[in-house]
């Protein structure tokens, strides 16, 4: 069995990854807040922690993935009052559509998908143990989190005390014992959703939802904890700090062992800004790009590295994915029965249990498509081999094969063709004439470098 290494951003190195339970292991990744779109970085979260889980399952015999949906938010109440909708109709709207938009780029659901307004009973609890164990405190209807209470505060991010103060980013309040204290509960006016709790009606801070599903669904502790980046802090060292502290614990890796994060994305060098004008939603790419090309560009750099996305970065991709599908009408009819072997050269496996170096996965890929293009003489009892080792890097790399007729069906071949020779004739009318023919029949042409295709538009 290959061995996983990770990069454990709690222990600042890539360490061989060892389950605390082999026969189930566990993961959790902080989800969306749904009130809106999800932009790229959203996706690139999605993306990376669905090849991790599918990475895992490929070498444990159990893997739990929860993943969870926070549906009290402030920007949700934001996006009630601006909208008229109701929050229920806005939370339930965008979760759908982000499950819709992750499924188009071949993230799978997680196994579990807790909603945080599911959870506030457990939440209350939690609360509930930290002030007992004199680790938060009540104040002006607030429940406040008391981080010099904690002594390994900021294990996690390695920031000083002064810089924790700068980025908690809540206003400093009077009722606060310390700057850098953070809310757990807070009081919710009538028009705003609210629970009944010791403490008044209100609703919780976010950091303490994922602590509280996580323990709920994993238990603790547990394998992998996973999030963007810009979630180190404060969020996650408060996750850190809430669950570590309502359990009496010290050692940081008492509430998730190993922690992964993954790198922020830009746009042509730019941060992603809705005032930038450079916001890219994923529900806007997936009506230009077939899923499996977006995932590919998602996945092109390492993980842990930022992703500058651009149209050169997805015409990579488009350009990968087209010799995939070129490798598989190539393949697609060898029989699957015969004697198969990976190479250790087009072994993606190796790669990506080298904390998911997909760089390498993707030389490996390529290095097995040119074998398959090659098609050398008298080495015809390899193509089982390539074809099973293309079945595999595509399952691994969640990379779907879309339905592409590439002339296999009559009637489309007949209008590339004659569309080919009115472009030669000059006639650009009758060429546009005939592509508009094969929209009507649900295709859409691409001129490669290859000649065209027609694709399932
Ligand atoms: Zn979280």
């Amino acid at each position: 069995m290959s061995e996983l290494k990770l990069f454990n951003t709690l222990k600042r190195e890539k360490q061989v990854f060892i389950p605390i339970d082999p026969a189930h292991v566990r993961l959790y990744a902080c989800g969306p807040t749904v009130y809106s779109y999800a932009h790229i970085g959203n996706a690139r979260m999605a993306v990376v922690f669905d090849l991790l889980t599918r990475v895992l399952k490929t070498l444990y015999p159990k893997v739990t993935y929860v993943s969870n949906i926070t549906d009290v938010d402030d920007k949700i109440i934001a996006a009630h009052q601006e909208t008229g909708e109701t929050i229920d109709i806005i939370t339930r709207k965008y979760e759908a559509i982000y499950n819709e938009d992750m499924a188009a780029l071949g993230a799978a659901e997680p196994d579990i998908q807790p909603r945080a307004t599911e959870h506030i009973g457990e939440m209350i609890q939690l609360i509930g143990a930290l002030i007992e164990r004199g680790h938060a405190y009540e104040a002006d209807g607030h429940v406040l989190f008391n981080v010099p209470s904690f002594e390994n505060y900021g294990g996690l991010s390695a920031r000083s005390r002064d810089e924790q103060v700068a980025g908690a980013r809540v206003e400093v309040a009077s009722y606060k014992k310390d700057p850098a204290d953070f809310v757990l509960w807070k009081p919710s006016s009538d028009d705003e959703p609210g629970w009944e709790s010791p403490w008044g009606r209100g609703r919780p801070g976010w950091h303490i939802e994922c602590s509280a599903m996580a323990e709920k669904h994993l238990g603790l502790p547990f394998d992998i904890h996973g999030g963007g980046a810009d979630l180190k802090f404060p969020h996650h060292e408060n996750e850190i700090a809430q669950s570590c502290c309502a359990h009496g614990q010290e050692d940081l890796a008492a509430f998730a062992a190993v922690w992964v994060h993954n790198g922020f994305v830009t746009v042509e060098g730019e941060k992603m800004a809705k005032s930038a004008g450079n916001f890219l939603l994923v529900h806007d790419l997936i009506e230009k790009y077939p899923g499996p090309v977006l995932r590919l560009a998602l996945l092109g750099a390492h993980y842990r590295q930022p992703l500058d996305w651009s149209d050169q970065v997805v015409h990579q991709a488009q350009k990968l994915y087209d010799k995939i599908l070129r490798a598989w009408e190539e393949l697609k009819d060898v029989d699957e029965n015969q004697q198969k072997v990976i190479l250790n050269d087009h072994n993606i496996m190796l790669a990506l249990c080298d904390d998911l170096n997909v760089p390498e996965a993707f030389s490996k890929l390529n290095a097995l498509l040119s074998s398959i293009f090659k098609k050398p003489e008298g080495l015809e009892d390899l193509r089982p081999s390539y074809k099973y080792s293309l079945i595999k890097s595509l399952e691994l790399l969640g990379v779907e094969i879309e339905e592409v007729k590439e002339e296999s069906n009559s009637e489309i071949a007949a209008l590339l063709e004659e569309r080919t020779a009115a472009k030669a004739e000059k006639n650009f009318t009758r060429a546009d004439e005939i592509r508009d023919q094969i929209l009507v029949l649900g295709y859409e042409i691409e001129d490669t470098s290859e000649g065209p295709i027609a694709r399932k538009a």
